[in-house]
């Protein structure tokens, strides 16, 4: 396998007494990184810090301590350390695991520069220049297409291109915020649209792609350059209104229906940290082989990733989040290089902090639907939940909670916390 060393160690474990607690998500051999402040300090700067057990390690303070590493994690966001590349990245973890590993010299100095998790609020971790949304998710893509045109889901380009469309960044929050349903133009009965909010109201299960080195304009990235490129994963929700996109989708795809907000759990997995959780990259038999410049015997013996996701609903009136769906993003159709090559390969230019969105991974099975459209087969057959209540799309007041974490046997578990946005009412509106 390629990339492991000694911050990968299993058995390596922290002064961090809770970071050792094999229930915690964010144990020495993960590492993220995020941007905090203090809750309720709203005049206390933000600033760049990394998860470990239920503390933060404050990366300013740790400079100001001694902590040797890169300068540029002094400050409020991660595009600058994103530029400096692969090598300077791996680099750093390696800094920081020895600094909070166990019997480390660096204990006395660093113990003062940790804040409890609980005790802060996050923001983006970067600035996200530009956001593209794929639909990597094979079994999603069928699913929907199914829905539309049953005798022939999958069009026939999705086995050849990974399909993309170009979102919205302003509209992306971290975890724990909430929005207002959306106002829209919908289909109505008579021929004339109606506006006003939507009533079918989805979620979608994604992965986040941070990119951290840039390619310059008119320079494609071979798939070797694009996978040092990537520079780690968040959870992404693809909040979407379906009724406002089956109205608004043709013919240039998704616009109004998805741009009012997207989700992202707040800390950053790097690609460091999930080198154990490689997996091999199979086309099904009988599927076509991807075009050269998609394809590498690196991307084929190690391209993939495994990484369990899961969707969970809190609606006001149940006690507990119930689980909706769990799949895995192995099953994706494309890997995180193949989506970075190709969106490169007409000379687009991407930049550190630019965002990718996986699409939907939905797992092969029924009922492993990464959306409601798939859960409830178009709408038309509710989800019974464990109080009584049912779903089809989503109401006022519910709460949507993506939750994953990198397993295999032998390594550390490593997970991704949460990502949730709840649902406010609409606003009201006027047309004056
Ligand atoms: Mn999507």
């Amino acid at each position: 396998m390629n990339g492991l060393d000694t911050t990968h160690d299993p058995a390596l474990r922290s002064w961090v007494n809770s970071a050792n607690d094999p229930a915690s998500e964010f144990p020495i051999q993960n590492l993220p990184y995020g941007c905090f402040r203090r809750l309720g300090e709203d005049d206390e700067a933000w600033r760049l810090g990394v998860a470990i057990g239920d503390q933060v390690l404050d990366l300013r303070a740790a400079l100001l301590a001694g902590l040797p590493v890169e300068p540029m994690l002094g400050t409020h966001t991660l595009n600058h350390f994103m530029l400096l590349g692969a090598t300077r990245w791996h680099k750093t973890r390696q800094a920081l695991s020895r600094a909070l590993a166990a019997g480390s010299e660096s204990q006395g100095a660093l113990q003062a520069c940790l804040v409890p998790r609980r005790e802060v609020e996050l923001t983006l971790p970067c600035s996200i220049g530009d956001y593209t949304d794929f639909y990597t998710g094979i079994h999603h893509a069928t699913t929907v297409g199914k829905l539309f045109r049953p005798d022939n889901p999958l069009l026939p380009n999705y086995k050849w291109v990974p399909i993309g469309y170009h979102g919205r960044s302003s509209s992306i929050r971290t975890s724990g915020h909430a929005f207002h349903r959306p106002l829209g133009q919908t289909a109505g009965e008579s021929g004339t649209p109606r506006f006003g909010p939507t009533q079918r109201l989805d979620y979608e299960l994604e992965l986040g792609v941070f990119v951290g080195s840039l390619n310059h304009l008119g320079e494609p990235r071979t798939m070797a350059q694009a996978e040092a490129d990537w520079f780690g994963l968040v959870l992404l929700n693809d909040w979407s209104a379906r009724d406002v996109q089956a109205w608004e989708y043709q013919p240039l795809g998704p616009f109004l229906a998805k741009n009012f907000a997207t989700t992202i759990s707040p800390w950053i997995v790097t690609r460091d940290a999930l080198a154990p959780f490689r997996a091999p990259f199979v086309r099904p038999e009988g599927d076509p082989q991807p075009l050269p410049y998609l394809d590498s015997a690196a991307n084929r013996e190690h391209g993939a990733l495994a990484i369990t996701l899961e969707v969970w609903l809190q609606t006001p009136s149940m006690s507990e989040p119930h689980r909706l769906t769990r799949s895995n993003f192995r099953d994706a159709y494309w890997t995180v290089a193949q989506l970075l090559a190709h969106h490169s390969s007409n000379g687009c230019n991407l930049q550190p902090g630019d965002l990718l969105g996986s699409g939907t991974q939905s797992g092969p099975g029924e009922g492993e639907g990464g959306s409601l459209l798939e859960l409830t087969h178009g709408g038309k057959q509710p989800i019974v939940l464990p109080n009584g209540e049912s779903r089809v799309f989503l109401q006022d007041g519910d709460t949507v909670i993506l939750r994953g974490a990198a397993e295999r046997e032998g390594c550390r578990r490593i997970g991704f916390g949460e990502c949730r946005a709840t649902v406010l009412p609409a606003r009201a509106f006027t047309a004056s």
